[in-house]
């Protein structure tokens, strides 16, 4: 899992090279898979954390000890800020993943998922090496 802080440089330097040096290593074809995997298991896990706020909720009740109460809130905040950071990295992760596969299919010969990475933004196509950009350089993940 990456964007947990604090952030070494090593992490940033990571970040920059993505999606570019993951997709260069897995092939954009099992890039897209995974990123769908991990997108979907975000949004289970923000599904689960507003299940969890929902059973808290009901077990909430202001008749209990002050520790009690105070426990209840406080899972109530970490599941809300968990299951909030889950859902944006869904939304961002699929969105990513959606906007690099319109991109994935090559212009000249129709050939899709069929390129090599040769910067960290040009893909040319295997088949009729055809040129193109598949990442907006400087664009934030
Ligand atoms: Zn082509």
């Amino acid at each position: 899992m990456r964007g947990g802080p604090p952030h070494s440089l090593y992490a940033i330097i990571i970040e920059s090279m993505e999606p570019a040096d993951s997709i260069r290593r897995l092939g954009f074809a099992r890039w897209y898979e995974r990123r769908l995997i991990e997108g979907h298991a975000w949004f289970i896990s923000g599904f689960i954390c507003i299940v969890a706020i929902a059973a808290t909720m009901e077990e909430l009740s202001f008749r209990g000890s002050v520790a009690r109460l105070l426990a209840y809130v406080i899972v109530i905040a970490a599941a809300a800020a968990i299951g909030i950071y889950g859902l944006v990295r869904y939304q961002q992760i699929l969105s990513e993943a959606e906007q690099l596969g319109e991109h994935a299919t090559c212009r000249a010969c129709g050939a899709y998922a069929r390129f090599r990475l040769i910067s960290s933004s040009q893909v040319r196509c295997r088949k009729c090496d055809n040129e193109w950009c598949l990442i907006q350089p400087g664009k934030p993940e």
